[in-house]
């Protein structure tokens, strides 16, 4: 059903050619313009001034790549199903509001006819005319306008069906979407937790450098205020050891 609004919209949007376009690109992956213009059996220029066309209105997007050896690009083409349909629906509102403007006119204003001559004309141009046919000299006659409403009727109707068939493709491409996107954002949620947890390791690796840096600089500290105590509290002790020992070795010179 999806397939068949795709190609109503774009014949309206690019004539009939652009209905086997449909057919050959993917609402997936981009295709290569030459294979499209095989397919196709049309050159690349007329296949790429059908899909500007249609690119235009946003029914297809592309993709252009350099070729490196010739120098010049060489385009690949998607379907936006998403925006086809919303033209469509657009256009279909369009449509359904034009018939019910035209029911209401023919069913609450008189038009004229020349018989004769095939003409119509509203009453008020009529009455400009005093009701005789400029062209042949007869009188108008009032148009019987129920063939007309009920024709116009009928294509009210079948299009508001069409309508009402389009917004349940509509809700499905929108879900499809929709859950696009949340993928996308589950990704980015993904990557930032990620982002967060290599952050906060590192940070705690420069936590831990530095209180081992810290602790061996403290560690420096009291070693050298051990040495300072050292030096203040036995030194003069040995310095009192030795003068004893001193006194003592002369003492023994004495002796
Ligand atoms: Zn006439």
């Amino acid at each position: 059903m999806q397939r068949k609004f795709l190609k109503d919209m774009i014949s309206i949007i690019a004539g009939i050619p652009g209905e086997n376009i449909v057919d050959i690109l993917d609402e997936k992956k981009y295709v290569n313009e030459f294979l499209i213009a095989k397919k196709l059996d049309i050159t690349v220029n007329q296949v790429r001034n059908v899909l500007y066309k249609l690119s235009d209105q946003g029914i297809v997007s592309y993709i252009k790549k350099k070729d490196k050896r010739k120098g010049w690009y060489t385009f690949f083409w998607k379907l936006e199903n998403l925006r086809t349909l919303e033209l469509l629906e657009s256009f279909f509102l369009k449509k359904i509001q034009d018939y019910q403007h035209q029911i209401k006119s023919r069913e609450n204003k008189l038009f004229y006819v020349c018989n004769r001559c095939s003409i119509e004309l509203t009453e008020e141009t009529a009455l400009a005319y005093n009701f005789i046919c400029q062209e042949c000299g007869s009188v108008f006659d009032i148009k019987d306008n129920s063939k007309l409403i009920k024709d116009l009727r009928r294509g009210l109707e079948r299009t508001e069906s069409d309508l009402a068939e389009l917004k349940e493709e509509l809700a499905k491409e929108k879900l499809k979407a929709d859950k696009v996107v949340a993928k996308k954002i589950k990704v980015a949620e993904k990557d930032k937790i990620k982002e967060r947890e290599v952050k906060k390791k590192e940070r705690q690796k420069r936590l831990a450098v530095e209180k081992s840096m810290r602790e061996s600089k403290s560690k420096d500290k009291s070693k050298k205020r051990k040495h300072k105590f050292s030096r203040f509290k036995f030194k003069p002790h040995t310095a009192h050891v030795s003068s004893r020992k001193l006194n003592k070795s002369k003492k023994k010179k004495k002796r």
